[in-house]
């Protein structure tokens, strides 16, 4: 068995062999389908994996050999990971890195816990906006919140997606670091 240390982000996206996401597993898993030559490797992670026979690099997207036929999830679930991954970790009012989860029309004026009313925010403007909505700030989102669709969201789920897997999954970007 290969020498498989856990690293950040250590999972790796499965592609059908259609190159359709199909779901995502761990590093460990991912590894043993391309040594069993169930996958082959689309996308390299960070790192070299050895064991007594193999060197090979670390998985981040494999690809599946034979064709599976898998029904999926349709209904992604409200989470923090979620909300951030939706919105490409920027803050919908003033599009920067976005720290915080705001409810556009405020809980506690009896604003919804739900995709359409949730949106990743910046400490900023969350503490600015206050109890307030949008509109009484004259502030505008840059996109009405609607709940996630596609691919992309039914092999997700609640997970951060590994940038590499941006191509794939059809996703936004994140938003880079700031410069300290
Ligand atoms: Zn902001």
């Amino acid at each position: 068995m290969p020498d498989i240390r856990p690293t950040v982000g250590s999972s790796a996206l499965v592609l059908n062999a259609t190159y359709e996401p199909l779901c995502v597993v761990s590093v460990r898993r991912a590894t043993i389908l391309v040594l069993t030559a169930k996958a082959e490797c689309v996308s390299d992670g960070d790192g070299i994996l050895h064991s007594a026979h193999h060197t090979l690099p670390v998985p981040s997207v494999v690809r599946l050999t034979r064709y599976v036929k898998v029904p999926y999830r349709t209904h992604v679930g409200l989470s923090r990971r979620a909300i951030f991954a939706r919105d490409g970790g920027r803050c919908a009012y003033c599009r920067g890195s976005a720290e915080t989860i705001d409810h556009v029309f405020p809980r506690s004026r009896g604003g919804l816990h739900a995709w359409e009313n949730v949106v990743a925010a910046c400490a900023k403007c969350n503490h600015s906006k206050g109890d307030k909505t949008p509109a009484e700030l004259g502030w505008r989102l840059h996109a009405a919140p609607q709940a996630p669709r596609g691919v992309a969201w039914r092999v997700l789920g609640h997970r951060t997606p590994d940038p590499r897997w941006a191509d794939w999954l059809g996703l936004p970007s994140p938003v880079e670091a700031e410069a300290a």
